[in-house]
Formats: structure tokens, sequence, C-alpha cells
């Protein structure tokens, strides 16, 4: 399975910027071993401004573009060179692309990005794609990873996209207001206006303001006929049920093409 996996600023560092050795290591393992299986796996990765802050010891994100865009460049070189360490000690060996929304929009330079991408997949390599945040600018930007690792799941072709975060799945309420909450295992084919409205409208925290952009990235998916999980990135052994075919606890997103078989 060619699999699209994004990972959350919150799945690889500290609120201090600073890298979560303990889910990194995890995560690097998993995937390696999801390699070894024959799975063809793309990362994703966030985390460049956040590692930035931590490796500049700065005591807050900055807020202002140049300020984030600066962090971004050094946090990215560390993150780069982590994960290179850390797949290099199971022989597995990552590139690094950098993308912007303009990229991807350009049929021309689509293209090229599509190609460089299917030779890397070919010569075994695990490409870990970030937005180029120290160019892009509000115009020019795609904004979020999460609908970054759509647009990459459909210019590729991939056959899933899993978003990895700090939430659970999508619920049918805010869980951290409503006890009732019911985390919501498969949703079918599209994404009903009601779905929209219910996620966003249940506030602006960390999990519910990135709802939105994941449901925006499921609408695109599904769109393309591709499947997209959203599951919370601490426990990432359980990507080898969902890539053994099996269950993982989180959000199915299902296309219309399998509808009617088991999850
Ligand atoms: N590109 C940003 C970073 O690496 C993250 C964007 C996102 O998580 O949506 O810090």
């Amino acid at each position: 399975m060619t699999v699209v996996i994004k990972l959350g600023t919150s799945n690889i560092t500290y609120p201090t910027g600073n890298l979560n050795i303990r889910h990194m290591e995890k995560l690097v393992k998993v995937l390696s071993d999801l390699k070894n299986a024959g799975h063809r796996i793309v990362l994703v990765s966030s985390g460049a401004i956040a590692m930035g802050v931590g490796k500049l010891g700065l005591d807050r994100r900055p807020e202002d573009m140049p300020g984030k865009q600066a962090a971004a460049a050094v946090g990215q070189c560390e993150l780069m060179y982590t994960y290179d360490k850390l797949f290099s000690e199971y022989n597995h060996t990552v590139a690094q692309v950098l993308l912007t929304g303009s990229d991807v929009e350009d049929d021309a330079r689509r293209e090229h990005f599509v190609n460089t991408m299917s030779r890397l997949l070919a010569m075994g390599v695990l490409p870990i794609i970030n937005e180029n945040d120290t160019v892009s600018t509000e115009e020019i930007a795609v904004g979020d990873n999460d609908t970054l690792a759509a647009i990459v799941g459909c210019a590729i072709g991939a056959d899933l996209v899993v978003l990895l975060s700090d939430i659970d799945g999508l619920y049918s309420a805010d869980p951290r207001v409503d006890p009732d909450a019911r985390l919501i295992r498969v949703v079918d084919g599209e994404i009903s206006p009601a779905l929209e409205a219910m996620a966003a409208g249940s506030g602006s925290g960390l999990a519910v303001g990135g709802m939105k952009t994941k449901l925006h990235a499921a609408k695109m998916t599904l769109a393309a006929g591709i499947g997209l999980v959203i599951a919370n990135g601490s426990r990432p052994e359980a990507l080898y049920a969902l890539l053994d075919g099996q269950d993982m606890a989180g959000t199915y997103f299902r296309p219309k093409a399998e509808q009617g078989g088991d999850r």
C-alpha cells in the first residue's frame, strides 16, 4: 500500500518545542517496520516552527511572519537531522521535500513533484514533506499540513491518507465539554453539511480547530476516491492493524467504492 501519514507538531514535540524523544522513536520504529513489510510510506511532518522555538531557546512561538519563518528555517534542519538519524538506525533513507501551495497548483511544477515522488518511492526512499514555511506567504501557502497531506495523497494516487494528531478522531460533540460525545468510527462517502457544522461549531481549542482542516482534507481525498483516517498519534502501533487491513481506533472516511465492505 502507498500511505501518506501526517504527524502533528504535538506528536513529536513538547509544548516547550523540544523533541519528544519517546514519541518520535516509537513513530520511527513503527514506520520503519511498515516499510520493511513492503508498504510505501510518505510522511508529512509538522513541527518545524516548534522545534525552531526549542532550539533557539525562545520562550514562546513568534507571532510575526519573519519570526515564524526564521524559527521554521532552524527547526526544519533539526527535524530532518533527527529523522535522518533515527530512520538510519533501521537502515532507511529519507528525503526532504518542501512545498508551497503554488508548487502544487502549477501544472508543470506539480508534474515534477509527482515524478520526483514516484522516483523516490521506486528507490525505496521515505520522503518527508513539509510546507516550505520560510518562503510561504498567506497568498501562496497551503496553510496547514492536514490539507497538504490530502494534496500529496491525491497527487501521488495514494491508497490511504492517515492524519495523526493529539485527538482520537471525529466526535459527535466536543468531548471536552459534552460527556455524551461519541467517537464516530466511520463516515461514508461524503462530508455532509451537518457533519461540517458539527466540527466547526464545537469550539476553537487545539483539537477542534484542527478538526476543520481534517474534514477539509477528508473531503479532498474522498472526492479522489481515497480513504482517510483521523487517529491519535500517541499510539503509533495502531498503524500495524490499520495497514494489515484490520481496525484502527479513530475515524475512517470511507470512499464510495469501498462502501458495503467491512472496515
Ligand atoms: N509547517 C508547520 C510546521 O512545520 C506546521 C503546519 C501544520 O501543522 O499544519 O511547523
